[in-house]
């Protein structure tokens, strides 16, 4: 049975690899030249600038993600830095009582929760209560994901899942709060103010900030060293060694439909593909409303075109400076206070801005040299979209006077640097919308708003067509790594069940 999957990113390449070790013969259909989608790094002049795997769910055994992982990729082999600061968040306002300005994010969380206490003890209680839920969190697989389990193992693990009744208890407690609600808790002005900070807005759920902390002290969230393309590049290894096919270089233009049912692909110079079975990995709006002519939708998916239901996640401005300065003392993660408000030139105002240094991976940068990339996440992305498309002298000056800016913050904060910028590069909403086709420059698919138990309109199947899949980061509220592959995973399994396959995982063969 012949499957073409339009899109090399994580999750087309994850559901080609199962379904190749399921006796499926699957040919992946991919615009770029590259594979990887938005896990992504890229090299310029002697520097490789990283956009993706800052952290990985399950880049240590233990974790069920790190059991899949190790299913396409020969984990062991991949070496992850795990930092013992998550992040450093410059104060504007307090100090703390040895007169620092910044919060410091441990990973480790004894260490964290010792240091909060340290610096706040009259908000003991409420530190404390911030840490139990992430130690709870540590103590089951979460997800729990590998449900491809003979019946009475999972009876088994059924009775097992009601240990997690804990760990609903606590989520349910903490899960209508953001970052910025939550700060309200603490007395103490330092840690209020820090708390405030960890995320811009109020937006963000408090999730977002616990979960990655609960992985961080386990150290099974690390970034894979070699950076996102190379970690790309070893899943397109399996998925070829596994007999796949990818045609890059190749953009889909429709899928091919039959009385409601998907038989193909067409793509440039009006070439057609026919299948038995597509599968769409690509971004959800070019596939249900272009490659599909809307004509497969809900009224939840039209709900979400027109922004009232599932916010889309930022996109970004990222900034990579290739430095030639040994940067190894600097913190490799940090938000820093303006002194004056920034206003981008899509509208947005900011009041702080994040430096990534990459000290930690040497094969990012020369000796002596260092690769840093200055990120300011946006809501406006149609300004640089619609200013790429309509008015490219508009889009230019935009991203020069912006990029002026940055160097200026960036040459105070770093010291002394701006005559050692060797190379620059920027990427815009459009840049990332341009690349992997995702709607709006999203980084990550949808946001992971306050409802935190959202779901998204856009499953592993649209209404009133046959044979057609869809698998992404845009299945499930905030994406990433994990939900590309797990989304690809479970599209092959689903796929292996409707054609009466027995789903198997192939040893690896690399
Ligand atoms: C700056 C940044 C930082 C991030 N940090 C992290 C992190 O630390 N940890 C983490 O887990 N995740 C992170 N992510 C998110 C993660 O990269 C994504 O969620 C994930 O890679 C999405 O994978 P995907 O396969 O679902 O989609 P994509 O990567 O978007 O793949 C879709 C693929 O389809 C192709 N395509 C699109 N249209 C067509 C067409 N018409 N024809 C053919 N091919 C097409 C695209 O070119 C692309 O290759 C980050 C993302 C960004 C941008």
């Amino acid at each position: 049975m012949k499957i073409n999957i339009i899109g090399s990113g994580v999750s087309g390449m994850t559901a080609g690899i199962y379904l190749q070790m399921n006796g499926f013969e699957t040919h992946i259909f991919e615009k770029h030249s590259i594979p990887g989608g938005l896990c992504t790094s890229w090299k310029k002049g002697e520097y490789i600038f990283d956009s993706c795997a800052h952290w990985i769910l399950g880049s240590d055994s233990g974790s069920s993600f790190y059991k899949i992982w190790n299913e396409i990729l020969d984990m062991k082999k991949i070496k992850f830095h795990n930092h013992d600061i998550r992040m450093e968040v410059g104060l504007k306002n307090n100090t703390n009582k040895y007169g620092d300005k910044t919060f410091y994010l441990y990973t480790n969380l004894s260490k964290l929760e010792e240091y909060m206490i340290d610096i706040a003890p009259e908000d003991t209680k409420a530190i404390k209560e911030f840490i139990k839920p992430i130690r709870v969190m540590q103590k089951f697989d979460l997800p729990p994901i590998l449900d491809d389990l003979p019946l009475f193992k999972s009876i088994l693990r059924g009775i097992k899942m009601t240990r997690y009744l804990e760990f609903l208890y606590w989520f349910l407690k903490i899960k209508n709060y953001t970052n910025f609600t939550y700060s309200k808790k603490f007395k103490n002005p330092f840690l209020k103010e820090s708390f405030e900070l960890l995320y811009d807005g109020d937006e963000v759920n408090m999730m977002v900030l616990t979960l990655p902390l609960s992985v961080f002290d386990k150290k099974s969230a690390g970034y894979p060293i070699g950076g996102s393309m190379e970690f790309a590049k070893k899943i397109e290894q399996t998925y070829l060694n596994l007999g796949g096919t990818i045609h890059y270089n190749t953009p889909v233009k429709k899928i091919l439909t039959e009385n409601g049912i998907a038989n193909g692909v067409l793509v440039r110079n009006n070439i057609q593909h026919f299948s038995d079975i597509t599968i769409s990995a690509a971004d959800w709006n070019f596939t249900v409303f272009d490659a599909l002519d809307g004509k497969y939708v809900t009224n939840e998916m039209l709900d979400l075109k027109n922004k009232k239901s599932l916010k889309v996640f930022y996109s970004v401005m990222q900034f990579c400076f290739g430095i030639a300065k040994d940067l190894s003392d600097v913190p490799h993660f940090s938000r820093i206070p303006l002194k004056e408000p920034l206003i981008s030139p899509d509208g947005t105002e900011y009041n702080r801005f994040e430096v990534h240094v990459y000290n930690y991976d040497s094969s990012l940068a020369p000796e002596g040299k260092t690769a840093v990339t200055v990120s300011f996440y946006t809501t406006n992305q149609d300004f640089w979209i619609d200013a790429r498309k309509d008015d490219r002298p508009k889009y230019r000056t935009a991203k020069t006077e912006f990029t002026i800016k940055v160097i200026d913050l960036l040459d105070e904060r770093l010291g002394d640097i701006k005559d050692k910028i060797e190379v620059i590069d920027v990427a815009t909403p459009a840049t990332f919308q341009r690349y992997t086709g995702n709607w709006k420059g999203s980084t990550q698919g949808w946001l992971p708003g306050k409802n935190l138990l959202a779901k998204s309109p856009v499953g592993f199947k649209l209404p009133g067509i046959k044979n057609f899949y869809y698998s992404s980061h845009w299945n499930q509220p905030g994406g990433g790594l994990p939900i590309a592959i797990k989304t690809g995973r479970d599209v092959a399994k689903l796929i292996c069940k409707e054609h009466n396959v027995k789903f198997k995982v192939l040893p690896r063969t690399i």
